[in-house]
């Protein structure tokens, strides 16, 4: 899929340190094993129907964040998403407002690609569509079903066979994947987490409850291909399995995505890719702390988003965005206020005016910039960084062209 154009990132003098990351996997700091200089990195994207609200930005600029630090560090990074552009609430949406699935899927991909763009986003080298990859998906399927991983359960309802779901049980006892390895959660909590996920923990004739959905089986009315595994579409998690090994190979560094995600879809997805290769998906599991507005998580059930678009349009500067969006550490949970906006204004005004005032005794850009290094090396430390920068550019400082330069590459926000 086309991406958006790239933003600019100044080199800086010296060399950036290599960032120390939260591993959702093991609850640590780590140093994700980082081989030549070559990070990988995959973001779990879009489902393509309700984008881009600030729960989404916040997840996306958190990887953005972590880019921006690897780059300074000399570090070259492959960064691939995806587009769940074939999925339930999709197709129910399209259903629901009369419009044909592709048509809704376009148009927000399009208002998305558009919202990173103005939001000065690095675009992923591989942007992968569901829908792109069906075959390859469905020869995964197939490679489970071949390996004694999958199986399928009795489908009234389908024109096309039965559906295929993911054998835990199996996998467990025949392939180095254990329920776990991810999602740092116990048994009732996975269940909760399944039943409010997507999963179908409650459906008749499975081997383990909590067995994911790898392939539904055609019904009349919905979209299908015709696969290897009969006809149909596949299911969430194997799609991103498939997605992330085919763009950056097996074990890449960083797995990311909205804290969501870490049950059941992180679980699944390093679950599949495992199971059928005895290695690990990623080396580190990486989540941003979901946002809530007006009391509750932001979500598309509850109608309370915030839409980056609109507050675009209505005139907003994106770096005031970013920065209303970096003011919270990624793994926070913190609810958006209207006044946020306001406040991140007032802060960039202040930065801004900060630069060009004349001062008797400035500070060194060049140790501003090394604070602001130690800062984002450390789990990606935003609210420090912008607690530094409010001093320094509060004070004065001694090189605004350098200053603004690192603000532009590590934050991402123009000055
Ligand atoms: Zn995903």
């Amino acid at each position: 899929m086309r991406t958006w154009t790239r933003p600019e990132i100044p080199d800086l003098p010296g060399e950036g340190i290599t960032p120390k990351l939260f591993n959702t996997a093991t609850g640590r700091l780590e140093y994700p094993a980082i081989q030549d200089g070559k990070a990988s990195l995959y973001v779990c994207g879009i489902t393509p129907y309700d984008a881009t609200h600030l729960g989404h930005a916040f997840t996306y600029v958190t990887f953005d964040i972590m880019q921006r630090a690897w780059l300074d560090a000399g570090i070259e990074a492959v960064y691939a998403q995806n587009i769940t552009d074939v999925d339930d609430p999709l197709l129910e949406r399209a259903n629901a407002t009369g419009v044909d699935w592709r048509e809704l899927a376009d148009d927000q991909i399009g208002l998305y690609r558009s919202d990173m763009f103005r939001l000065g986003m690095i675009p992923p080298a591989h942007y992968v569509a569901v829908t792109e990859q069906i075959d390859e998906i469905a020869d995964a399927v197939a490679a489970l079903i071949e390996r004694g991983f999958a199986y399928t359960v009795p489908t009234a309802d389908s024109i096309a066979g039965d559906d295929i779901y993911f054998d835990i049980q199996g996998a467990q006892a025949h392939s180095q994947w254990r329920l776990g390895d991810v999602a740092p959660y116990d048994r009732d909590t996975m269940a909760k987490f399944s039943a409010e996920r997507g999963g179908d923990p409650d459906r008749y004739a499975k081997r383990d409850a909590l067995d994911p959905l790898l392939w539904r089986a055609a019904r009349a009315g919905e979209p299908s291909w015709e696969t290897a595994v009969g006809a149909g579409r596949p299911g969430w998690h194997i799609e991103c399995s498939v997605i992330a090994t085919g763009a950056l190979g097996g074990t890449f560094t960083v797995q990311g995505g909205g804290e969501d995600l870490v049950f059941p879809h992180h679980e699944f997805t390093a679950a599949h890719a495992t199971s059928l290769t005895d290695t690990p998906l990623a080396h580190l599991y990486s989540h941003a702390g979901l946002v809530a507005y007006r009391g509750h998580k932001m979500s598309k059930s509850r109608g309370n988003l915030v839409f980056v678009s609109k507050l675009l349009d209505a005139g907003a500067d994106p770096g005031s965005i970013r920065l209303g969006l970096l003011a919270h550490h990624y793994r926070s949970e913190w609810e958006w206020e209207d006044a946020d906006l306001e406040r991140a204004d007032r802060r960039l005004q202040a930065w801004r005016d900060g630069l060009v005032r004349a001062c008797a005794e400035p500070l060194s850009s060049a140790a501003v910039v090394q604070q602001l290094r130690t800062a984002i090396a450390n789990d990606l430390d935003t609210p420090v960084m912008l607690a530094t920068l409010d001093a320094a550019l509060d004070r004065g400082v001694d090189d605004p062209g350098l200053l603004a330069n690192a603000v532009l590459a590590l934050l991402g926000v123009a000055l």
